[in-house]
């Protein structure tokens, strides 16, 4: 720690030498002059922690020497040295500012507690002003961080900033990096003679000093270069802060006092860069939040025209498909030969095209809430049975088995039939898909109080562990050549997931590259299922 500096003034020479031996012995730097005249000059020179002065002197007492230098440096500790004769004038200096005194002749012991008592005086006052400006900052802190709409928060960073500080006006100007220039985004308190912006530009070099430098700049009654510029716009003190993140410049806040005398306290100085600090971080959050929102809703119109352009494109081609489909299945019947193979072909594409059409307006109703439910009692084995039905021509033609492992007596459960049909048929056929010729599909279902499970297992290629979370996104393949050739368009099992979840049930995937894949599902034994059944006379 750098050593306290003392100022000592007296005329007497024996008692500067004292001074000098006891106070340089007690670890201090210290100075010493024979007058008061002298004691200015040399404080005007360097900042001294603290003054030793007699308070008789001939010429300037030590007072108004005191006084003199208050002036200029407030903060400053003075202790008077003063004899039994004048301890009226001491007490009296004591009301005037001055922070302790010591009665002459004194001990060693005598002038270092008063010393150090004057010396702790002025680190109270120093810490309790940084308390005062930490108490503001807990509340500025809550007001920032609860607001994220910029132009609002904007405006409470200035209106704050001049209520706390008391300065009669405040603007606040962001970087702009498009037009690549500082921008007066926020201001208040400023008369009608002058605009904030008329002010802004006057002041443009002293902000862009500030955005460069990154450091805060303090002008007390048209101090330092500057002096010309603040008698132009008719102010005497000026702070500006630069409002910084990560070290960056993002702008400028500044506060100006119009009255002669009225000079920014240490503590503001203090309060707006810890302020300065703070709005700049929530600006840039709120700045965030806007270009998040912006791009939601982007997002949120794109959206809504791939929604609405397959919603189009799926009813328009409905129509023709069905009437394409309908001639080509009636001409196959007719046909013989080469004729009707290649009319097989024809009806074979159509109806995976109809497939397709069908998965993407599935996916819209459910995705809109326009897909219902239509619960009635079902045997699970038809279902199941009708599934693998339509999938077993192509089981056939891959040499692949389809085992199902159901108990005979299993009773009829309760679900809407559309949608388990379109879940069993979209995970038997990816199961058909991607697994290789000669391969083995089981469905199993097995049921606790709860709920009904099944699951598709498959001897297939399998599915990578950190894709088992994505396979049911919308459109997600797993990016491997593989699973490319086989056709698709990623819809089936966000279908399934969806339809799944609508019926109140779960779906997952354990899996094992090369090994084979497991799809599960759950449909809840409902409450209402009981009474569905009795109603119905089902078994
Ligand atoms: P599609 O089958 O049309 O590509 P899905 O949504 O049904 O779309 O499936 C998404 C992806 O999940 C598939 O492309 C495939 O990569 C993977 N997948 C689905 N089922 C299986 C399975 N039984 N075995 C291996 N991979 C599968």
């Amino acid at each position: 720690m750098p050593k306290q500096r003392i100022l000592v003034a007296d005329d007497e020479p024996a008692v500067i030498e004292l001074c000098q031996r006891i106070l340089t012995a007690n670890g201090y730097e210290v100075e010493c002059v024979s007058n008061g005249w002298m004691a200015i000059e040399r404080a005007k020179e360097k900042h001294f922690d603290l003054l030793l002065i007699d308070i008789k002197m001939p010429g300037l007492s030590g007072l108004e020497t005191a006084q003199a230098i208050k002036e200029f440096d407030p903060e400053i500790v003075c202790v008077t040295m003063t004899g039994h004769g004048t301890m009226d004038t001491a007490i009296q200096a004591l009301k005037l500012g001055i922070d302790e005194f010591v009665v002459k002749p004194f001990t060693p012991d005598e002038l270092g507690i008063a010393i150090s008592r004057g010396l702790e005086k002025e680190r109270l006052r120093r810490e309790n002003v940084r308390l005062k400006a930490l108490i503001p900052l807990f509340e500025l802190s809550k007001v920032f961080m609860s607001t994220v709409d910029l132009d609002e928060l904007l405006h409470n960073v200035v209106q704050i900033a001049r209520q706390e500080t008391r300065s009669d006006w405040v603007a606040l100007l962001l970087w702009d990096e498009r037009r690549r220039v500082l921008l007066v985004r926020a201001s208040i308190g400023f008369p009608e003679y002058l605009s904030c912006e008329e002010a802004m530009e006057e002041g443009r070099e002293i902000a862009a000093s500030v955005m460069r430098s990154g450091e805060q700049l303090v002008l007390q009654d048209r101090s330092g270069s500057f002096a010309a510029f603040m008698e132009k716009i008719g102010v005497h003190s000026l702070i500006v802060s630069p409002l910084l993140v990560k070290n960056e410049a993002i702008g400028v806040l500044v506060l100006a006092k119009v009255a002669q005398g009225d000079f920014f306290a240490p503590g503001d100085v203090e309060l707006l860069s810890v302020l300065s600090g703070q709005a700049a971080i929530a600006i840039e959050n709120a700045r965030l939040f806007e270009e998040i929102q912006h791009a939601y809703q982007e997002l949120q119109k794109l959206d809504h025209m791939k929604s609405e352009f397959i919603n189009i494109a799926a009813h328009e081609l409905r129509t023709p498909l069905a009437i394409l489909l309908g001639y080509a299945t009636l001409l196959q019947e007719e046909a013989e030969g080469k004729a009707k193979e290649q009319l097989g072909i024809i009806v074979r594409n159509a109806m995976r095209l109809r497939a397709l059409v069908d998965s993407m307006l599935n996916l819209r109703y459910l995705e809109t809430g326009k897909s219902q439910l239509k619960l009635e009692q079902i045997i699970l084995r038809q279902a199941i049975d009708e599934a693998v039905g339509d999938l077993s021509p192509l089981a056939e033609s891959k040499g692949q088995s389809i085992e199902v492992r159901l108990p005979e007596s299993f009773p009829p459960i309760v679900a809407d039939r559309q949608k388990l049909a379109l879940i069993l048929t979209n995970l038997l056929s990816n199961a058909v898909k991607f697994t290789p010729e000669g391969g083995r599909i089981t469905i199993e279902v097995k049921s606790n109080e709860r709920e009904v499970l099944v699951s598709v297992s498959d001897t297939g290629i399998g599915i990578p562990p950190e894709e088992h979370e994505r396979i049911f996104e919308r459109f997600y393949q797993v990016g491997d050549s593989l699973t490319r050739k086989h056709g698709g368009i990623g819809l089936g099992l966000s279908i399934a997931k969806g339809m799944v979840e609508l019926c109140g049930g779960r779906i997952w995937v354990e899996s094992e590259v090369g090994r084979g894949s497991t799809f599960t599902f759950t449909i809840p034994q409902q409450q209402g299922a009981g009474e569905l059944r009795m109603a119905s006379g089902g078994a």
